[in-house]
């Protein structure tokens, strides 16, 4: 597995860098968006971490760039609080998740498990989590033998609770990603999804639960009999 990091923030560059390497990533830093086109369209990468606030070229004018020279290697834009309008962005630019600043090395670990497993780890193109397994094409939930299948928005909530297990995702970040930006959502739109996978997790039989911190967000916490 080979990344690319492209963020100028040298500190935290280097300290990814590191948490990386130590994981048996084989890791290229550059610290602006110039560099980053020019490492990225080598297409040697299986993962870009890209920043978007950037020296010579920006990340979202890098990555659509990278795009329009057919570089398909999922990018993960490194976006600070405050650049929720970039997020999305980025996402229409052809990103295919962000992580928000400051993140902790477990979050960064499995961000970056998932985008590499998507690129062809796991051909099944499965996520799993504990007891439970997600199909990521059929919108399968399993434990065990038995299964259901999730509504869109249900999907697309329980993909981010597993993409990064144990870490609470906020009702923000939910309403952001799934329903825009610009959208009329409010948490109570949240609230009724979790229920209905609550639900859900019950009639399969898994022990997980989606657990509710301090009303801030969500995150999974493993069976614990
Ligand atoms: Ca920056």
């Amino acid at each position: 597995m080979r990344i690319l990091i492209v963020e100028d923030e040298v500190s935290l560059a280097d300290a990814v860098t590191a948490i990386l390497k130590k994981e048996q990533y084989f890791v290229d830093t550059v610290y602006d968006g110039k560099d980053g086109y020019d490492y990225a369209v080598s297409d040697i990468y299986d993962l870009i971490l890209l920043d978007i606030m950037l020296p010579r070229m920006n990340g979202l004018d890098m990555l659509k760039a990278i795009r329009e020279q057919g570089i398909s290697t999922p990018v993960m834009l490194l976006t600070a609080r405050t650049e929720v309008n970039d997020k999305i962005k980025g996402l229409d630019c052809g990103a295919d998740d962000y992580l928000t600043k400051p993140f902790n090395k477990g979050e960064l670990l499995a961000r970056v498990r998932a985008l590499t497993r998507r690129k062809g780890e796991i051909p099944t193109n499965e996520l799993s989590f504990d007891d439970i397994v997600l199909n990521q094409s059929t919108y399968e939930l399993s434990c065990g033998s038995l299964c259901v299948k999730l509504g869109a928005k249900e999907f697309k909530i329980m993909q981010m609770l597993m993409f990064a297990p144990k870490n609470i995702i906020s009702k923000d970040e939910f309403i952001e990603k799934i329903w825009g930006y610009e959208s009329e959502a409010e948490y109570n739109s949240i609230e009724v999804y979790i229920s209905f996978l609550r639900k859900k997790l019950g009639a399969i039989k898994s022990g997980i639960q989606i657990k509710a911190s301090r009303g801030v967000g969500y995150y999974l916490e493993e069976n614990k009999e």
